[in-house]
């Protein structure tokens, strides 16, 4: 063997195929990884076909195809009132995971420090570390894992060079307030910090409250890079495209690593996509679909000794167990997947420190009838 000097000397295999392989094993209904078991669109479906017989199946330009980016500069120009550019502000990319990676990669140089709220998805900590950043967390609570800004103030230094945010959040399913962002308004306000923002659930919010993105408030939006994706979108997490907003200048930066990296995305998907949003209640609609399944299965969950946590968006519902079991996250999650055959991500592994706050995430993107199943389950535990 030749020796090699790891780069991510301490890191595992990520909780999610970790969760996904056991759930199979066990033969335990999934919903523990973060994906829907409902079909897409047919129409989306039949137009990556079309796009791929029409031979749509060569290279697309680095930033994506024009028509996509301009499907997306309209949308988000609807939401949220701001107007990227197509041509210098909006890149396609590998799915969201793929857009934090490459915006830390352009932006992250040896001793940058990077705020993340933990519990954090878990890609952030190590694409920091990979880039010699230097990830400075800060721990939030449950039940309503609120930021404390104080604390936040107390970590800037002049090495802060960005914080991410994740609205609505993940694993938590928390959003950010109006209150939040002004905080978040002062406190970057005549900085160098950046701000990476993952809003892949940008769709998925609940009970008529508002998805504060960082594209409608101007003072944040001049220094955000912003994440979304179709995965989450569309119900299509494996065809992993997503795309990154932000100000033309650090788009350039992006771009330019991006060209010799993954150098383009898939080109017949991104045809059909810009298609199929050429009618915006294809993603108008997610939420009210997703409203509904938050609702069946919160209101499933009534009759199991699981105590619910409030959420505002994504497609996770958090609970604790504390009136089932002592145990930590992550063997009750192990265990219950094993005895009585339901998977879902103990939280304490979002937490640099494993904070163990005796609570798991369900994912409930799924049909009735496997959360009716899931149901059963969960109510003999
Ligand atoms: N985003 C998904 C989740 O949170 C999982 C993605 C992945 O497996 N990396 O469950």
């Amino acid at each position: 063997m030749i020796a090699v000097n790891s780069k991510l000397p301490n890191a595992g295999t990520s909780i999610f195929p970790v969760m996904t392989g056991l759930a199979n094993e066990y033969n335990a209904i999934n919903l523990a990884q973060g994906f829907p078991d409902f079909p897409t669109s047919p129409q989306l479906i039949s137009l990556v076909n079309e796009y791929m017989k029409k031979g749509m199946n060569q290279y697309a330009p680095t930033a994506g195809i024009l028509p996509l980016r301009e499907r997306i500069a309209e949308m988000t120009a609807s939401l949220t009132g701001r107007t990227y550019s197509p041509d210098t502000e909006i890149t396609i990319t590998a799915g969201g995971t793929q857009a934090i990676y490459a915006a830390i990669e352009a932006l992250i140089r040896d001793g940058d420090e990077v705020i993340i709220f933990e519990p954090a998805y878990d890609c952030y900590s190590p694409n920091i570390r990979v880039h010699g950043g230097i990830p400075r967390p800060i721990e939030l609570t449950p039940p309503d894992y609120k930021i404390n800004w104080d604390n936040v103030k107390k970590l800037i230094s002049h090495k802060t060079r960005m914080i991410m945010i994740n609205t609505p959040h993940n694993p938590t399913g928390t959003i950010l307030s109006k209150d939040d962002i002004d905080e978040l308004i002062n406190i970057t306000k005549d900085t160098d910090i950046l701000i990476l923002s993952d809003e892949v659930y940008e769709h998925i919010v609940f009970d008529g409250k508002e998805h504060h993105s960082m594209a409608k408030y101007p003072e944040l939006a001049e220094r955000s890079l912003i994440v979304s994706s179709f995965g989450k979108t569309f119900h299509t997490t494996g065809w992993r495209l997503g795309y990154l907003l932000g100000p033309a200048y650090l788009m350039a930066e992006i771009r330019k690593l991006q060209q010799f990296a993954i150098y383009t995305c898939i080109t017949p998907i991104q045809y059909a996509i810009a298609d199929f949003m050429a009618n915006p209640n294809n993603y108008l609609e997610v939420k009210e679909m997703y409203q509904q399944k938050r609702n069946y299965f919160a209101s499933l969950m009534k009759a199991t000794r699981f105590n619910l946590l409030t959420v505002g968006g994504s497609y996770f519902q958090t609970a604790h167990y504390n009136k089932i079991s002592n145990e930590g996250d992550y063997d009750f999650a192990v265990r219950i997947t094993k005895e009585f055959g339901v998977a879902t991500i103990p939280t304490s592994v979002f937490y640099t420190s494993g904070t163990d706050n005796k609570v798991i995430r369900f994912c409930f993107a799924k049909k009735e009838e496997t959360l009716d199943r899931a149901i059963e389950r969960l109510i003999k535990i």
